[in-house]
């Protein structure tokens, strides 16, 4: 294929990865995906369809036996090899991720990295699988077995393609299951050099397979195939709802990672140099599109002011631009999302709250042709508006003052959601004290998004349930055989 586009690094097509192969050169059915940064057409994506879902499934279904049996010491070194591929290949996959999905370098270097992380992570897991012993009276003797699934199918979302990839194929493979991945549509391209790089590092053909296609089709065929084990999905709360129906036609147990509005609350005795900095983070990062993201700002009624402006100060330093122009925030990914978040910057106006920074697109000179927001803070917000209890994915801050600790705690539960949440502070008894109250599935003190690929993450309420990161995830790509021997 001749270099594309807008970027040598990117090709014009880019077909399924089935069996170790590229297929679908000639696909019938394609569609374009374009730069977010400057709305240029970057790529044409194949259409795979029921056809290459059967076709992956049935090939990574006939690789399942071969790489259940691998001892674990040898899943262990191709895992590892898999994460050196991925660093050897750093720059070009930072590249590739912030061309197609929009991101600033530095967003699109940590989503590469902590991929690599999570292969090398559940690396050092393959070889660690044991089971337990029962006692049991009399003469029998009795054990439990950990075994994978077979296929399982892994649905990922557009705003952090890569590592989200890595997060639910690592533990699935060190486990022993096999993975057919369908990418978000908007952003395949990373995902499926992943599988490239993963059978140049030795996995076997078949082990990691990618089909491309849209969601309500490509997907809706890949999590209602019968010969689906698992399913792992990532994404909104819709999807997972039809995702789960589609789940239990064939009664496969499913981890559902959904979308979040978490509370980020500032005690009176917070540390505000770095509280701060560090709740701007929590919602600039990524440019908001991140479903944990510290999207609502609870602060000390006492604070309110001061953290304000020192918010306000910080957030005019942000540079937007495309990654190559050495931005802090990049492009908003897809179309409709970028429509998205300017229709809830009117819904807040609308409601009474007021943009102190920011509250429209960015459209300056060359920002124009991209799909860029001005970082927005919100204050006069009551948590009852919508920009309060609905998720907008996006560099969108609310700020609602409390009074008390028993208010903050009432408005951070106060959510359909529940996936994280962070708090600031130096007294250590409210730390522990308001961490137990809150309904989320992880809780940062004085920092946001500590968890690294160690340490459990996912949600409460409806933003999901099931585990991903650490060994609570590898529990997820295993079921339990007990076996019992009379004596
Ligand atoms: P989405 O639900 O529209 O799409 C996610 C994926 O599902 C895409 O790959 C899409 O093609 C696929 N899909 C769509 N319909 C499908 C169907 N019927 N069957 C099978 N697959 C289907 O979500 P999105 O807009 O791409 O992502 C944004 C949402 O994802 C936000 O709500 C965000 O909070 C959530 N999210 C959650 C996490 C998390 O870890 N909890 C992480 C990132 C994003």
């Amino acid at each position: 294929m001749t270099a594309a586009t807008t970027d040598s690094a990117v090709r014009e097509f880019y077909g399924s990865f089935i069996n170790g192969e590229e297929v679908g050169e000639s696909a019938a059915s394609t569609f374009e995906t374009r730069n977010p940064a400057n709305g240029q057409v970057l790529t044409v994506i194949q259409e795979g369809g029921q056809a290459l879902v059967d076709q992956a499934v049935a090939n990574s279904r006939a690789a399942f036996p071969a790489w259940r049996d691998l001892p674990g010491v040898e899943k262990g070194r191709i895992l590892l090899a898999i994460s050196r591929k991925i660093l050897e290949n750093k720059d070009l996959l930072v590249t590739l991720e912030s061309l197609d999905n929009g991101k600033s370098q530095m967003d699109a270097t940590f989503d590469v990295i902590t991929a690599a992380r999570y292969f090398e992570y559940y690396a050092g897991m393959a070889d660690k699988l044991g089971g337990e012993t029962i006692p049991l009276p009399g003469t029998h003797i009795s054990y439990t077995r950990p075994e994978p699934f077979g296929v399982t199918a892994h649905i990922v979302p557009w705003n952090a393609a890569f590592q989200q990839a890595a997060r639910g194929v690592a533990p699935a493979l060190a486990a022993g299951n096999t993975a057919v991945v369908k990418p978000a549509e908007d952003t395949s391209i990373s995902t499926l050099v992943m599988a490239r790089l993963a059978l140049e590092a030795g996995l076997p053909a078949g082990v990691f397979n990618v089909v491309t296609g849209l969601g309500s089709t490509t997907g809706a065929a890949l999590v209602s195939h019968p010969q689906v084990s698992r399913i792992t999905f990532t994404g909104s709360v819709p999807t997972g709802q039809a995702i789960m129906r589609a789940a239990a036609e064939h009664l496969n147990p499913l981890t559902l990672e959904l979308g979040g509005k978490a509370p980020n609350i500032i005690f009176e005795d917070a540390d505000l140099k770095a509280a701060i900095p560090g709740s701007l983070m929590a919602i600039n990062i990524n440019a908001g599109q991140v479903c944990a993201a510290g999207s609502r700002l609870l602060v000390h009624r006492s604070l309110h002011d001061e953290v304000v402006e020192g918010l306000v100060a910080l957030n005019r330093q942000v540079k937007l631009g495309p990654a190559a122009s050495g931005s802090s925030m990049g492009a908003i990914t897809t179309a409709a999302q970028y429509a998205k978040i300017q229709e809830y910057l009117e819904i807040g106006k609308a409601e009474g709250a007021r943009a102190v920074i920011g509250g429209s697109a960015a459209t300056d000179g060359e920002l124009a042709q991209g799909q860029f927001i001005q970082p927005t803070i919100f204050t006069g917000v009551d948590n009852s508006m919508r920009i309060a209890q609905e998720e907008i994915f996006g560099p969108v801050l609310s700020v609602i003052p409390f009074d008390s600790e028993e208010d903050a705690v009432r408005i951070a539960n106060d959510t359909k959601y529940g996936l994280t949440a962070g708090l600031w502070t130096r007294d250590l008894g409210r730390a522990h004290r308001v961490a137990a109250q809150i309904e989320a599935g992880q809780v940062t003190v004085n920092d946001f998004f500590a968890g690294g690929v160690q340490a459990p993450f996912g949600g409460y309420k409806n933003s999901g349930f099931g585990r991903e990161k650490g060994t609570h995830a590898l529990s997820e790509y295993l079921q339990t055989k007990t076996v019992s021997i009379k004596l």
